[in-house]
């Protein structure tokens, strides 16, 4: 690992704080150090008050802020004689300690300060610096981690066993740092969680973190426990999306919630779910506990979800039981799953709590293997591991944000999604919560959104093996599917009947009918697994109650496809799933209606272009994301009771009312 410091971007930062975020940065960057949270970081710095009393105010990491994109404001200021009295305290709970951390700040926006302020406090030097680094949890989770140590560091670190975070830790650092740090002490080791490093400035603090951290890699490089062997291809079962779906249901039924189960399909993943000791090196724990309220303390090997929650249940009533205050129990299915077929899968209650267990526990897979080739893995014990997941300032993570979006842990697919009404029905169930999976013809299907729970795929919907290989990515990705906006659809030049080839016709067809009658029986078994009932909502259009002249192939393309959708609703709810139908009409922010198609579509009925896309009974125009917003409705709460119906947005038609 190299230091990332750059002379002419700290050159921007030119003052204490500046300078504490740029180096917090600079450790955000590399996740070997720091992952999704994790670290924190601080500052002490003299200052006058209000009063013009000079005082020391430690500036440490809020709450809710990632090292990688911290910035002024996520640094809570704290007095430091408070900080230094609390110490030594010879006891303070957490509620305690969280309020006086709170109303000791000097700045009433501040965030919450880190639970680790006490800590950054109690080290006499200016900057200081932690991390949750690989190379240190590697090396500490095995059976002579301490040796081990003390072997690489000698004087140079301060070495502090095991306690869970909070004001017992910091209290025992302080005792031991005062009795153990010497003129050569440059950092502080905590077995089974992480390391500090300190300095007199934020580079001299940054730059030894990455020292000490070199110094773990260079030893277990010398141990040939860094380089891992490239994972073979290992076999991996395609074409099983309906398991998947049926797993995942399963999964959301323990979990009373909709999930994301995020399937992974590289060597990595694959190779370690066959390991032939998973049993033994998964079944331990995380490699630190700041990892377990993410990834919970055991990963679910193979598929029995039953057998799983069970033995959470066990876990939670034996430790729960010599807890010191209740304990309500978690969620109790797992988060990580390693399936010899099928690999591994992040679970989340959104995707981007899966993507976050997948990249924790990816760094996980990594650490497990070294401390394997160092002499065997061994993380900490089930009951301290319990105490991190029961903490309830590590709970809190879990509820940062407040209430979750309607469709967090549900799945839509949405055909046509690249422009017009299906990219409006992307962003509108993305806005919602779910993850949505787009499909379309155009190549920007693939770039649409960046957000962790889109995903485009570039495909022909008429082509029934790159749709089923699309619905297999689908479900890989988010583990089954919830929602279904069929939307994708042709609208050709006005042609009069007499004048209509057969080619052209069946083409209309193909699109407009026959490969969503493909999509629904394809995705039907998917959709009977989903935990809320499944929805589907067909983009039909206002040509289905008043055909036009010139559109025989369009109007009746919608016209049999409205049809499809009204024996679907007969025929599928029983298994919960409904099916409801959206009518536009004249819907002219779409790819189709260029501003010069506009101009002569409203001159040749003798109207303004302004006359023409408001010319309906209320003289409003109508927009994609109208037309996404109800579409995304229908598949909520507010539809819930509704099957079958069919809605205009049309700004109303003299011709439907
Ligand atoms: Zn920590």
């Amino acid at each position: 690992m190299k230091s990332l410091w750059n002379d002419n971007e700290a050159a921007q930062f030119n003052d204490e704080l500046g300078l504490r975020v740029y180096t917090s940065r600079l450790l955000g960057r590399d996740p070997a150090l720091v992952l999704h949270g994790g670290g924190n970081t601080s500052v002490k710095i003299t200052e006058k008050n209000i009063l013009g009393e000079e005082e020391e105010i430690l500036y440490v990491k809020g709450s809710g802020w990632d090292l990688e994109r911290i910035d002024r404001p996520g640094f809570a200021p704290v007095r430091m004689t408070h900080l230094l009295a609390l110490a030594r305290l010879e006891q303070l709970s957490d509620p305690q300690m969280v309020n006086e951390l709170k109303t000791h700040t000097t700045l009433a926006s501040a965030p919450t300060p880190s639970v680790e302020a006490i800590l950054h406090a109690v080290l006499p030097h200016k900057y200081v610096d932690h991390t949750h680094a690989d190379a240190i949890v590697t090396i500490t989770n095995t059976a002579n981690g301490l040796e081990r140590i003390q072997e690489i560091y000698g004087g140079s670190v301060v070495i502090i066993p095991y306690i869970m975070p909070g004001f017992d830790l910091a209290r025992d650092c302080a005792l031991r740092f005062a009795r153990d740090a010497g003129p050569d002490t440059v950092g502080m080791v905590l077995l089974n969680h992480g390391i500090f490093s300190f300095g007199a400035t934020a580079r001299e603090a940054y730059e030894r973190m990455i020292d000490l951290v070199n110094r773990a890699e260079a030893y277990l490089q010398r141990q040939n426990a860094w380089t891992l062997p490239r994972p073979a291809p290992a076999h991996a079962s395609a074409a099983a999306r309906r398991e998947r779906a049926a797993l995942r249901r399963t999964l959301c039924d323990h979990a009373g919630a909709p999930l994301i189960v995020s399937w992974q399909d590289d060597a990595k993943s694959h190779a370690f779910a066959q390991h032939p000791h998973v049993q033994r090196i998964a079944q331990q724990g995380p490699a630190t506990p700041d990892h377990v309220i993410r990834t919970k303390r055991l990963p679910l090997l193979g598929r029995d979800v039953a057998k799983y929650v069970a033995d959470y249940r066990d876990y939670f009533a034996q430790h729960a039981a010599q807890a010191r205050a209740p304990k309500t129990m978690l969620d109790p299915t797992p988060r990580v799953i390693l399936d010899g077929d099928w690999g591994l899968a992040a679970v989340g209650r959104s995707a981007k709590d899966a993507a976050i267990v997948r990249d924790i526990y990816d760094h996980t897979i990594d650490v497990i293997l070294r401390a394997e080739a160092l002499g065997g893995y061994r993380a900490l014990s089930p009951r301290d591991l319990f105490d991190m997941e029961y903490w309830d300032l590590e709970q809190a993570k879990l509820r940062q944000g407040g209430k979750p979006p309607m469709f967090t842990g549900e799945v839509a697919v949405v055909t046509g999604a690249a422009s017009g009404i299906g990219k409006a029905c992307v962003e509108s169930l993305l806005a919602r919560g779910a993850a949505v999976v787009g499909l379309d013809l155009a190549a920007a299907i693939t770039g649409l959104s960046d957000k962790p729970g889109y995903h485009g795929i570039q495909c022909d919907i008429t082509d029934a093996a790159k749709l089923n290989a699309a619905l297999e990515t689908a479900v890989a990705a988010c583990g089954g599917l919830d929602m279904l906006i069929l939307n994708a659809g042709v609208f050709p030049a006005g042609c009069r009947i007499e004048a209509l080839a057969d080619a052209e016709w069946r083409r209309v067809m193909q699109v407009n009918l026959d490969a969503n009658l493909s999509l629904l029986r394809e995705t039907h078994p998917l959709l009977k697994c989903a935990p809320r009932g499944g929805r589907v909502v067909f983009i039909g259009s206002k040509n289905v109650p008043a055909p036009g002249p010139g559109a025989a192939a369009y109007s009746a393309s919608k016209a049999a496809l409205n049809q499809l959708a009204r024996v679907a609703a007969l025929e599928w709810g029983g298994d919960g799933i409904r099916i409801n139908t959206l009518h536009p009409n004249a819907v002219f922010d779409t790819g189709l209606w260029t501003d010069d198609v506009l101009r002569a579509r409203a001159a040749h009925y003798g109207l303004s272009v302004d006359a023409y896309k408001t010319n309906n009974v209320l003289k409003v125009e109508v927009s994609s994301r109208d037309v996404a917003e109800l579409a995304a409705e229908m598949c909520g709460p507010l539809f819930a009771k509704t099957t079958g119906a069919q809605l205009p947005v049309d700004g109303g038609n003299d011709r439907v009312i």
